[in-house]
């Protein structure tokens, strides 16, 4: 792939997708002079709200595909369910980064898990399943249980069903309505953990702090970094596992690698999101340069940033479910913290499980900003 180009601030980027991550990236770069421009989604999604102009139309719309390419000098993307097909047409006329191979293969758990073993990369056993009796089969070999996931389309725990051998499998696998699936045997791990990072047009790979992650129903609620729990050796490991799947799909961008550490201390990679990652929101107020200032300096073709944590934090998810009691009265209090910052996404409608928001904090361990975080939350939402 051709290497980014250097473009100074006033040039125009171009985001695929209109969600968080996209208004995050979009904020970076607009205080750095950069214009945005949207594409995907409506005019009052997360990015539209704050892109200069945007394109509602979607992903096959080919007309409007090709004026975006050209009101744009460079593209990106903030969510990886953008078809190939849209990003291989938009390639033949105006740059997009980070990577398609990539893209491709973290639209595909299978293709994605088979590149991670050619690379020597651990990760959980995996078999590819497409009936019931290799479901079956599947599951005896893992010892009786195992996780099942759709191929594509998967994410914050959906399209998964954890499974026993004893359970109605034929009503499972017709409930998944897929011809192919991915079985996983079940990691007991210790905990988990993901690693932002980010490579450049002068090839250099630059690692974020690996943070803790927590995650609640299949969702994250809370990251931590730098965690005690992570040892150095872990660290440099994850930054090793990172930089040899930058090099591989010869990235330019932000990646997101999301890891298990299992009960010997060993790490497997279980998913790798190919952009910005909620992980790494902290970075925003904990780094010199934030992953999403990372990923507009990398596509717009400069250097990277200072990536060192200038202080512990932790980031607490505001979902749809904790929205409830939060007055303006309770949001005050929580304003007044200190070390602490309030991001709202600007979604109108708060669903359960949607995210809608997120609380960082700095303080003098990574542990002790999430305990202010989360009493900041349950000050804003619970009860009384
Ligand atoms: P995923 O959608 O693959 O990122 O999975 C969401 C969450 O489900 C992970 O962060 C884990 O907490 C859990 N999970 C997924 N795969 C496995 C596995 N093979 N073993 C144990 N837990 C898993």
């Amino acid at each position: 792939m051709d290497k980014p180009r250097a473009l100074g601030p006033g040039t125009t980027l171009g985001m695929l997708g209109g969600g968080q991550l996209g208004r995050m990236f979009g904020l970076a770069a607009r205080r750095c002079g950069y214009r945005l421009v949207t594409y995907g989604d409506p005019a009052d999604s997360p990015c539209g709200q704050i892109s200069d102009a945007g394109f509602p139309q979607s992903f096959t719309d080919w007309d409007a595909l090709r004026e975006f390419a050209t009101a744009v000098s460079v593209v990106t993307w903030e969510q990886e369910n953008i078809p190939v097909e849209t990003v291989e047409f938009l390639r033949e006329r105006v740059p997009v980064y980070p990577s398609v191979q990539l893209l491709r293969a973290s639209q595909h758990r299978l293709l994605e898990k088979t590149a991670m073993r050619t690379l020597g990369i651990p990760t959980a056993d995996f078999l590819r399943i497409t009936s019931v009796a290799e479901l079956q089969s599947g599951l005896v070999a893992f010892g009786g249980a195992g996780i099942l996931k759709t191929v594509t389309l998967g994410y914050d725990g959906k399209g998964q069903a954890k499974l026993s051998a004893h359970d109605d499998l034929a009503g499972v696998w017709q409930r998944f309505r897929v011809s192919e699936a991915i079985l996983e045997r079940i990691v007991d791990f210790d905990f988990e953990l993901s690693i932002v990072c980010s490579r450049f047009a002068d090839g250099s790979c630059h690692f974020f702090e690996p943070s803790l992650n927590e995650h609640v129903n299949h969702i994250l609620d809370v990251s931590l970094a730098p965690a005690l729990r992570i040892s150095a050796q872990q660290a440099a490991e994850a930054r090793e596992m990172a930089r040899t799947i930058l090099e591989h799909f010869d990235v330019y961008g932000v990646l997101c690698v999301e890891l298990f550490v299992d009960r010997a201390g060993r790490l497997l990679v279980n998913e790798i999101a190919p952009r910005p990652h909620n992980s790494g929101h902290l970075t925003i107020e904990a780094c010199g340069s934030s992953q999403f200032e990372q990923q507009f300096r990398a596509v717009a073709g400069l250097s990277s940033g200072d990536v060192s944590m200038r202080s512990p934090a932790a980031m607490i998810n505001l979902l749809g479910d904790h929205l409830g009691g939060g007055t303006a009265e309770r949001w005050s209090e929580v304003f007044a913290i200190p070390g602490l910052f309030v991001h709202m996404y600007g979604k109108r409608e708060a669903r359960v499980g949607r995210k809608m928001g997120h609380l960082t904090v700095l303080a003098d361990s990574s542990e002790e900003a999430a305990r202010i975080g989360l009493a900041a939350r349950a000050r804003l939402f619970g009860a009384g």
